[in-house]
């Protein structure tokens, strides 16, 4: 056995580090302005964290159901009525999960076969080709492409084989920050449909919209039946260290999904479900100023790396915005990055991690704005001295 594999599996050679962990370590290491991982730093609102102690001091500190508690699973049902008129019977069509993460591995362990393969828009998040991986199935790429990250259905065509099981759609978009507009999602559910197949929806951003609107593809004719919808509490509220998430999927697509579930996590943050319970209860009471913020900070940061030099498409949704840093005199994003903290103390993500398309990805940096105004500021004040 060669020192570098040691014991780790052939499928997760190549998955040894997310680049998140790696550019938030640099960032503490070297006492940089984090705009990489995207995480806030302003957490959710108080009266959701004062439900989530009340919880624990309510006793709520034990194992909860395997499905999630009853509580929940009523609210995710109730918000996927109030919002997208979707009909999910609480008992045996909405789980919760450990975050979208775990909704996402679950869904691919269960539903894949070795040698399956599962279509996704890139550049995609990293997590979908490890875990693509670790369910032994192949992943086939469906570019965005740009300026306007659009994708076109003959890429979409032109990836469907055989052995395709699922596709994988995720929408707001990370990185590009796109919300899918509903022509897109029509050329999804139609390749779908007349191919039979599976789709899984990351929807983790569904209420972090400034432009247009979410649209979730099981809405569209034909996709209730063969698709699991994700999300999570994580995005929606700035809670992203609870990781509570959720499915929701008719019976025996969720029944697959739970049998994975069950063997990953079991059961997790007990006291958390039942402060996210109680804020998706509340609707858009605790959304809408969320989203006011995150739009004002997408156009401070947007305008700052335009003033750079840089060309900025403005994000529609998400909390990133991509850009091509080869105006600022770098061909190279990894490089790039990796000058940044040492040169502005700044830290940023580079792109290529989101690219099978190696030259694509190349040129590119991911920033995130999910950060507060004067953070946001002093990071382009640092970035002056890359000025041309
Ligand atoms: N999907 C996407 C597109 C994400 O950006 C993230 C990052 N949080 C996740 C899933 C993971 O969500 P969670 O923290 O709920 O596991
Ligand atoms: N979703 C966040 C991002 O894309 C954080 C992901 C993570 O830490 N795994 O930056």
């Amino acid at each position: 056995m060669t020192a570098r594999a040691g014991y780790l599996s052939s499928r997760l050679q190549g998955y040894t580090t997310t680049i998140f962990a790696e550019m938030s370590a640099l960032a503490l290491a070297t006492g940089s302005v984090n705009l990489g991982q995207g995480f806030p730093d302003t957490d959710g609102p108080e009266e959701i964290k004062r439900w989530a102690i009340d919880a624990i001091e309510a006793g709520h500190n034990q194992y909860p159901p395997g499905k999630g508690i009853a509580e929940l699973r009523r609210a995710v049902a109730a918000h996927q009525r109030l919002f997208y008129g979707l009909d999910y019977d609480p008992e045996d069509e909405v789980l919760v999960t450990a975050g979208a993460t775990e909704a996402i591995a679950a869904s691919l362990l269960a539903l894949c076969e070795v040698g399956d393969e599962v279509v996704m828009l890139e550049p995609y998040y990293d997590a979908y080709a490890a875990c693509t991986a670790m369910a032994g199935a192949t992943r086939r790429i469906v570019p965005l492409r740009g300026p306007g990250w659009r994708l076109d259905p003959a890429d979409l065509a032109a990836a469907i084989g055989p052995r395709t099981r699922i596709v994988l759609v995720n929408s707001p978009h990370n990185p590009s920050g796109r919300v899918l507009g509903r022509d897109e999602l029509d050329a999804i559910a139609r390749v779908c449909v007349d191919n039979d197949l599976l789709a899984v929806t990351d929807e983790v951003y569904e209420h972090l919209v400034y432009e247009g609107e979410h649209i979730p593809l099981a809405s569209l004719p034909g996709m209730r039946e063969r698709t699991v919808s994700i999300s999570s509490a994580g995005k929606t509220f700035s809670f992203t260290g609870w990781k509570v998430g959720w499915a929701c999927a008719p019976a025996p697509l969720l029944a697959a999904v739970r049998t994975a579930k069950q063997f990953l996590t079991y059961v997790s943050s007990a006291p958390f479900q039942h402060a996210i319970a109680a804020a998706l209860d509340a609707g858009d009471r605790h959304i809408a100023g969320t989203v006011a913020n995150l739009r004002a900070r997408r156009d401070q940061l947007c305008a700052g790396l335009a003033e750079l030099g840089l060309e900025v498409v403005r994000p529609e949704g998400a909390y990133f915005v991509t850009t091509d840093v080869r105006p600022l005199g770098f061909d190279d994003g990894p490089e790039f990055c990796r000058m940044l903290p040492a040169r502005c103390a700044v830290v940023a993500i580079p792109s290529v991690v989101f690219y099978d398309d190696r030259a694509a990805g190349r040129p590119l940096v991911r920033w995130t704005f999910c950060k507060r105004a004067d953070v946001i500021d002093d990071a382009l004040t640092r970035l002056q001295v890359l000025r041309r």
